[in-house]
């Protein structure tokens, strides 16, 4: 069976999680959750990273962090996981669901301003498949109207829109280290701060509510309760086994994109035949290659696509089930129709992306696919 994604060792995590104990620290924001974090700060040039304990975390943070209050209304893709929903839903916030564009799956920003009323505080673009959102109309759009922008940059780690980073661009950006994403510890997140107003508070929300952390560093000579907050400190043996991903960053992403552009260049010729559509990367966007999709003509076509590769002992599965289609938000709200969400939802079949995906299962899934398209 070729999996549809699988975990690597990179050879580090071991000895690191032992440097963990032997430095007797394993709770959260010792030497491991350092190290990633400066890394990120300074690769990514953003004013303040911190890991959390999952991309979810991040974003429940974040928004108790921007001070989401019960009858606020978040707008947001429908066209995402649930945790970009649950973590203003959790504050009592209503999420205003906007269509996607056709080309890139992300967010249609020309559809947000005709969602926007009294009530909305924020705006969530979500970089799908590690390809941007376009981020310049989004925050103009932000600007003019006094919204915060919360980046779900869950999958878009390391990707780029023009030349900044994903994640760096709004007020602030949450990242999945989860085991599904380019780098992995698991379980595991993180938050960046891009507004300085936001940072200290950012750091008491995720020690408890507390002001500890400025009291590891000597600022004040004891700690004590001052805000509304959680735990949202991952442990040292998970930051421990990202670190040694996050060493091997370039190479994860080289690989990735030659994977990328190995099922591109395969399946071309059914692109151009339009068979199938391939994923498109905007000139304004630079991937992290997260994930390689193709989008049938047909739901139809799409399950049979996906049975027909199971037969073939190849895992493709399809993705979101748009969260206005969800039980719980039918139960909850009154039905929208978000017509380009409900197309391409059921169109799309995601294909095995992984590391250590070899060249000739590639190969052999491109092949595949062109038996049956052609059958
Ligand atoms: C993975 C993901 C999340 C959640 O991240 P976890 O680390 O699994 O909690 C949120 N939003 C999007 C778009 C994701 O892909």
């Amino acid at each position: 069976m070729i999996q549809f994604n699988r975990q690597n060792l990179f050879g580090k995590e071991f000895e690191y999680i032992k440097d963990a104990y032997e430095n007797g620290k394993i709770s959260g924001d010792g030497k491991y959750t350092e190290l990633c974090n400066h890394f990120m700060e300074k690769r990514f040039d953003a004013k303040k990273v911190m890991l959390t304990t999952s991309g979810t975390h991040a974003l429940d943070l974040a928004a108790i962090l921007v001070g989401i209050q019960p009858g606020d209304e978040v707008i947001m893709p429908s066209y995402t996981f649930v945790s970009t929903a649950n973590a203003f839903l959790l504050r009592g916030a209503k999420p205003v669901f906007c269509d996607i564009r056709k080309d890139n799956l992300n967010m249609d920003e020309t559809k947000i301003e005709e969602l926007i009323t009294e009530k909305t505080k924020a705006i969530v673009p979500v970089h799908y498949a590690g390809v941007a959102c376009d981020m310049d109309k989004i925050t103009k759009i932000a600007k003019k109207n006094d919204l915060t922008v919360i980046e779900d940059a869950a999958q878009g780690v390391n990707a780029k829109y023009k030349d900044k980073y994903l994640g760096t661009i709004g007020d602030i950006g949450c990242y999945s280290f989860h085991e599904t994403k380019n780098y992995s510890m698991g379980e595991g997140g993180a938050i960046v701060v891009n507004d300085e107003e936001m940072i200290e508070r950012a750091e008491i929300i995720r020690e408890k509510g507390t002001n500890r952390k400025k009291f590891f560093r000597g600022e004040i000579d004891k700690y004590t309760w001052v805000e509304m907050g959680s735990s949202y400190l991952p442990s040292e043996i998970n930051a421990a086994v990202l670190w040694n991903q996050l060493e091997h960053m370039d190479e994860i992403q080289k690989k990735r994109k030659n994977i990328f552009e190995m099922y591109y260049g395969g399946l071309k010729v059914l692109g151009d035949e339009r068979k199938l559509r391939l994923p498109i990367i905007n000139d304004f966007a630079e991937s992290n290659f997260h994930m390689f999709y193709i989008l049938l003509n047909s739901e139809k076509e799409r399950n049979e696509m996906i049975s027909y590769l199971k037969k073939n002992d190849v895992q493709a599965v399809f993705h979101y089930i748009p969260l206005h289609l969800s039980e719980f938000y039918k139960r909850n709200f009154k039905r929208i129709y978000l017509p380009v969400t409900e197309d391409l939802s059921s169109q799309i079949v995601r294909l095995p992306m992984f590391f250590n995906l070899s060249k000739k299962n590639v190969s052999f899934i491109v092949k595949s696919i062109k038996i049956k398209i052609n059958e």
